[in-house]
């Protein structure tokens, strides 16, 4: 990041202007105060005097008010993992990052595994979170997700092999973003960096590579309902009796309803249900 000795790197305008934050921002003295990303109020003396407020924050590397953040897997080699697929889905719904599904590698698949991954993935389709199939070998799908990531900043994150460096480079005109020069994107007051994990889109925007990970755990709710609010798909049911019903046990439950009447898919019932026990046992417990 281009904090170069307590200096922020504000563009508005199109001009770029080197800011320090007011004392008062800074008295925590935290890296959290002013990020790449953020939005900023400064004076003309050249002080940050106001940040502010984001709509997310991704820690690693530290980017505030994303648009998107990609969760990135291979059909194949290494398989498809759709349990952690849903525990991403949910981590970033937490995160207030809007997630997006990329399934690299289709040229490996036949017409038969193909069709069945579409339709384990439909589910997505009902909670709006876009899903673009790839192939880096033949191109398939990158025109479509070079047109959505156009002039947005996202992160693209996922397990290792699935071929996200193909997929950046593809992407990206490989030029890393410099000190000084300036994106279409970052306008009106917008702390800018040189961080090369931020590659400039020649479309305009930015795409983040964050690192890779083996494995993933639940996002850290604090009841119930915090974990419910995630499945989205739940809205499609009809009221529950009872107004604390968190779908389990229940009787005239109308998400359990709605589950028998294939208006949300067994499968993410099951694996909501799988969710609640782990948090209860493993989570929720801290909170009694
Ligand atoms: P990363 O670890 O996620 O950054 O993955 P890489 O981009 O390094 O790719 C891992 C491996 O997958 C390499 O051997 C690539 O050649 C291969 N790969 C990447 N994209 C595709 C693809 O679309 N189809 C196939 N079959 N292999 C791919
Ligand atoms: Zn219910």
């Amino acid at each position: 990041m281009n904090k170069i000795q307590g200096f922020y790197n504000i563009e508005s305008n199109g001009k770029e202007y080197l800011c320090k934050l007011r004392g008062l921002l800074k008295r925590s003295d935290k890296r959290e105060n002013c990020t790449v990303g953020d939005y900023v109020i400064f004076d003309e003396d050249g002080f940050i005097t106001e940040v502010k407020t984001r709509k997310n924050l991704l820690r690693r590397p530290m980017v505030a008010n994303l648009d998107f953040g990609v969760i990135q897997f291979s059909a194949k080699d290494p398989i498809i993992d759709y349990e952690k697929i849903n525990i991403l889905v949910l981590n970033s719904l937490y995160n207030q990052i809007k997630p997006v599904l990329i399934v690299n590698k289709v040229d490996l698949l036949d017409k038969i595994e193909f069709n069945e991954i579409k339709r384990k993935l439909l589910y997505l389709d009902k909670i709006d979170i876009p899903v673009f199939y790839i192939s880096t070998f033949d191109n398939t799908g990158i025109p479509e997700l070079t047109e959505f990531l156009k002039d947005r900043v996202t992160a693209f994150g996922g397990p290792s092999g699935v071929g996200k460096s193909s997929i950046l480079n593809l992407l990206q005109d490989s030029r890393e973003l410099k000190t000084g020069e300036t994106s279409k994107r970052l306008r009106a007051g917008k702390h800018t960096t040189r961080d090369s994990r931020l590659l400039t889109l020649p479309t305009g925007g930015f795409v983040i590579d964050t690192p890779g990970f083996s494995s993933v755990d639940l996002p850290p709710t604090e009841s119930p309902q915090e974990l419910i609010d995630l499945f989205h798909e739940f809205h499609l049911a009809k009221g529950c009796k009872f107004n604390d019903c968190v779908h389990i046990n229940e009787p005239q439950c109308g998400v359990k309803e709605a589950v028998e009447d294939g208006i949300i898919p067994r499968e993410r019932y099951d694996f909501f249900k799988r969710c609640y026990e782990k948090s209860k046992n493993e989570i929720w417990n801290k909170y009694k």
